[in-house]
Order: C-alpha cells, then sequence, then structure tokens
C-alpha cells in the first residue's frame, strides 16, 4: 500500500524490519528509491503503481547494502542510479563468480527463498560526486557522505521537503557503522552534521526501516543517533531506547553489543 507523506511522495513499507520504499511522482512517471525486499513486496508496489497510472522511469539505491539494491522486472528497465562508490561495490561483488551464493547466505533465513536476485546491484553509477539525481521530476539533492556503508548517500526532496535517509534516522535500529571504514564515528558524525545543516529545510524524514519521522522528528533522531555514536566513540554507556531492555526489535541489543565490542577491538588495535 502506498502512503502520501509529502507533495508528490509516498511510502511504502515492506514487512523485513518496517522497510521503506519511496515513490516521488515526476512529470513523466515516479522514481522509486530503495524498491523492496521479497518478490511480494516487490510485484504488490508495481500493482499500485500501475493501478495509478505510473511507470518508473527512475531508480535509485541509497547504498550498496543488499536490502538496498534489489529490483523486480514488474518494474521495469528503468535506469537504477547511484553514488559512483556504490555502483563500484556493486560491480566489485557481481564480477565476483561466487557472488550469489555470498549473497544468499547473508540473507535473513526466514526471507531468503522471497527474495529475487537476479536483477540484484545492477546500479548505475552517477559521476563521482554528483549532488543532483538527473531525471524529469521535482528536484532531487544528493547528499553521499561515508556513514553505515561506503557510497551511502540521503536524498533531499527539496519541495516537499522529505529527507530520504537510507540506514540512518532511524527509529527502531541504532546506528550500524562501517566497522571497516578508518574511522567510523568520525565518518557517521560528519554524516549526521550534514544532516544537521539542511534540518531547517525538512518536514518528513524517512528513515530505511521504521517510522516515517515528521516534523521535529528530524532534529531529535539526528541527536539520538550523535548520542549513541558518541557514546560508542568514548567507550561510555549507552541509553537508547533502540537497544534497551524494551528495544522494539528483541534481537537488536545483542548486535548492538557485537557492534560495541567490534568498535572498541579496533580502537585498540589502532592506539600507537
Ligand atoms: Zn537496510
Amino acid at each position: 500500500m502506498l502512503t502520501q507523506i509529502a507533495e508528490d511522495v509516498f511510502v511504502h513499507e515492506s514487512e523485513f524490519i518496517k522497510s521503506n520504499s519511496i515513490v516521488v511522482r515526476g512529470r513523466e512517471g515516479v522514481l522509486l528509491v530503495d524498491p523492496g525486499i521479497t518478490r511480494a513486496d516487490m510485484t504488490d508496489l508495481a500493482g499500485d503503481l500501475r493501478r495509478a497510472g505510473h511507470t518508473v522511469v527512475a531508480g535509485y539505491s541509497t547504498h550498496p547494502d543488499w536490502d538496498h539494491v534489489l529490483w523486480h522486472e514488474a518494474f521495469g528497465t528503468a535506469p537504477r542510479y547511484g553514488t559512483s562508490d556504490n555502483a563500484a561495490a556493486m560491480r566489485e561483488l557481481l564480477t565476483d563468480g561466487e557472488w550469489m551464493s555470498q549473497v544468499a547466505e547473508a540473507l535473513p533465513p526466514e526471507y531468503a527463498d522471497e527474495i529475487p536476485l537476479d536483477l540484484f546491484g545492477l546500479i548505475t553509477g552517477l559521476p563521482y560526486g554528483s549532488t543532483e539525481l538527473p531525471w524529469d521530476g521535482p528536484r532531487v539533492r544528493i547528499l553521499e557522505h561515508r556513514a553505515h556503508a561506503r557510497g551511502h548517500a540521503a536524498l533531499l526532496i527539496e519541495q516537499a521537503r522529505v529527507l530520504v535517509a537510507g540506514d540512518m534516522l532511524s527509529d527502531i535500529l541504532m546506528p550500524f557503522l562501517d566497522l571497516e571504514a578508518a574511522d567510523p564515528a568520525g565518518d557517521y558524525l560528519a554524516a549526521l552534521d550534514l544532516f544537521d545543516g539542511i534540518a531547517d529545510d525538512v518536514d518528513v524524514a524517512v528513515p530505511g526501516h521504521g517510522t516515517v519521522g515528521g516534523a521535529g522528528a528530524v532534529r531529535a533522531r539526528i541527536a539520538l543517533d550523535r548520542a549513541y555514536v558518541e557514546a560508542l566513540r568514548d567507550g561510555v554507556a549507552i541509553d537508547d531506547p533502540r537497544v534497551g531492555p524494551s528495544a522494539p526489535l528483541e534481537w537488536l541489543p545483542d548486535v548492538h553489543d557485537w557492534q560495541a565490542r567490534r568498535f572498541a577491538e579496533k580502537a585498540a588495535a589502532q592506539r600507537p
């Protein structure tokens, strides 16, 4: 089901960790961002679009993680854009003859059979440093940064004042840092600063997973994510409802413990 969240902007939620797909109405068709997880999600969304008379004229992947680079033939053959780093990460993966079994192993077992991999990761990289999405519709600004994953980018749909945050600013998931990066906490805080700098231009924030945040939620979510990352960086106790005793996802506190341990190990290894 498509839910309108602003002028020309709609969201479709998938069951798997409340994944959000975003549809932006343009002049000749729609832009589809992070289009869903299972075959059923995507055919449902494609049906909604067809009934509303919309064709997909452009896709966008916020970052090169499996749950953001899927596609279904029912969406057609529009280019699926991403940052140049996103596309490069996918190209590197797809040139490995074993990629499909590698990806399949990482899928959540309860959904694995329902996730189509035939059009996986076919991302068209935008020129390095692109700041605007090339399409015939409302202006969409690209905010690239290094938090969470290489090639991660948020989108600001300017007129509608919607921030598509990718895997950040979630009310159900704590920040997942890119622990392979040289400075995971610094990268994450820099990305939050970037969001802070445009917060006055945003009324609605759509996380990759979780609830759409309305006015006021943007700054509150930036503050919550910042507090988490700073506590991780400083090695102090984390007071965060997403990983506390009443965490909305009961498995998440364990993942948080794992992340905190790995972060501390990496920091210790980097100390001179
Ligand atoms: Zn995700």
